[in-house]
């Protein structure tokens, strides 16, 4: 992809990390891959901590005390006339505030429609429904994800089937689907996890090769881009959630985006009881056209929704130029390998900021004790996802009766189901090395990541004397 900001980007590269942040523009900001490529990893000097303060997680004095941002900002004076005036109105169902809300959302990523759900969760059902995935069917989905991306295929009676991940990316492994693919295989869900946008332009060319339905599990990844288009626009649908901890926080909360009318149609028919297109609370007996359920969100919700929204693009970028830093300066560490980004990618949501932590370079110090002495320093931190693709939950359904009328026995034996989906790679990321920051903290200072890069180094300063901890 070219970029206007190339020949920038190229002395970067000649020329070492020192004094970075004072070189760095905001547009530089937001591609990370070309900042850190070709650096190598060089000792790490210790003169920002006193050495003769031991680890916190020892009794030491820890790096740093102060609060991280406090997740999800409220600002009354600006944030709650519009709230207020629904709460008064005593129109609390479905009206002109969750339109509003829609029109912006689809506005925002540049989509034709948006339709506003209860949750993300929900949203992906209702797409899945809608674009016909039954039970029988086979559905390709990443395990380096959130249960709300695997619970709704199972809920439609389809199958998941794991892809594993690229460790570097921590996305789906475009070079790995197509081995998935069988003539059951009807749709993919890429989710971009993390807010980091999966690899889009591959996986459509090979969904387009073999006529799969693609939707986006953009859960996390709020205003994130490849070749500046949004994601959540790419497939023949987009989700997104607004539960509390996500980049555009409600409480509860989802939308379903896409460019087809017919479609969009239908998921707002299947999310109001399957009654027609645009009708609205208090109208009875217009006549039910398709199986649906009950999927709306309410005034009082898009109010909130509204009120965030005029905030997104800024923390949206407050992320990327703080994400961008940190991970110029710990990828020096050595044992820290942080995310990679497609090159095409031209923003990401950050919901999470992720780096792998190899314990060899540590003096074999563990994941779990890393993660303890980081905290203690007053870095919160944490191991991430589990492994989501040998969990009860899939045997549940399989000895379910939907299941066992629509799959042949052999497909629903656990062990051999749980064989065929081994991911190694993503057993590595979960079990091993990825180490997350959430997104809040991202939300701060240049000074706060120096905490985070400072702690880092401390604890790689004193592996030897944490190993005795447990
Ligand atoms: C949060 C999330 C969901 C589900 O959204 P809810 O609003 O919590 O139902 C699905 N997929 C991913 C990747 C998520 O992070």
């Amino acid at each position: 992809m070219s970029h206007p900001n190339v020949s920038r980007r190229e002395f970067l590269k000649r020329n070492s990390l020192t004094g970075l942040s004072a070189i760095l523009t905001p547009s530089l900001l937001t591609n990370t891959p070309a900042l850190t490529s070709g650096t190598t990893k060089a000792p790490v000097q210790s003169g920002s901590f006193s050495l003769a303060e031991p680890p916190a997680l020892l009794g030491g004095k820890p790096i740093r005390t102060a609060e991280w941002p406090v997740w999800p900002i409220w600002k009354p004076e600006q944030d709650e006339k519009q709230l207020l005036d629904v709460i008064r109105g005593g129109i609390w169902s479905r009206a002109s505030v969750v339109s509003e809300f829609e029109a912006k959302w689809a506005a925002t990523l540049g989509v034709k429609r948006s339709l506003a759900v209860v949750n993300g969760t929900n949203a992906i059902m209702a797409a899945l429904a809608q674009l016909d995935i039954r039970g029988g069917d086979e559905v390709l989905v990443p395990p380096y994800t959130f249960i709300g991306t695997v619970a709704p295929v199972l809920a439609t009676g389809a199958m998941p089937v794991f892809v594993d991940v690229d460790p570097e990316t921590f996305q789906i492994d475009p070079a790995r689907i197509e081995a998935k693919i069988t003539p059951r295989t009807k749709a993919i869900i890429p989710v971009h996890i993390l807010g980091l946008p999966a690899n889009m332009p591959q996986i459509l060319a090979i969904a387009k090769k073999h006529n799969l339905v693609v939707i986006e599990d953009a859960c996390q990844a709020h205003l994130a881009e490849i070749s500046h288009q949004k994601v959540g626009t790419f497939g023949h649908a987009g989700c997104f959630s607004f539960q509390n901890s996500k980049n555009l926080a409600i409480g509860e909360g989802g939308a379903i985006v896409s460019n087809d009318d017919a479609f969009m149609d239908r998921c707002f028919s299947y999310h109001n009881y399957g009654n027609p297109y645009g009708m609205v609370s208090g109208v009875i007996g217009a006549g039910t056209l398709i199986q649906g359920t009950k999927l709306r969100l309410t005034e009082y919700q898009a109010a909130i929704g509204l009120a965030q929204l005029k905030r997104l693009d800024a923390e949206t970028t407050t992320r990327n130029t703080n994400a961008t830093y940190l991970k110029a300066k710990i990828s020096s560490i050595p044992g820290i390998v942080p995310y990679k980004l497609y090159d095409s990618v031209t923003r990401a949501a950050f919901h999470l900021f992720p780096f792998r932590y190899k314990k060899e370079s540590f003096k074999g110090l563990s994941r779990d004790v890393f993660l303890k002495a980081l905290t203690a320093e007053g870095i919160p931190c944490s191991k991430g996802y589990a492994t989501l693709n040998n969990m009860p939950y899939l045997n549940d359904a399989f000895q379910s009766k939907n299941f066992q009328k629509m799959y042949p026995k052999g497909m629903l034996n656990f062990n051999s189901y749980v064989e065929r989906n081994q991911c190694p790679q993503n057993d590595r990321l979960c079990n091993e090395e990825a180490v997350w920051f959430t997104q809040n903290m991202l939300l701060g200072s240049q000074s706060d990541m120096d905490d985070i890069a400072r702690a880092i180094e401390k604890i790689y300063t004193y592996a030897d004397k944490l190993l005795s901890q447990k």
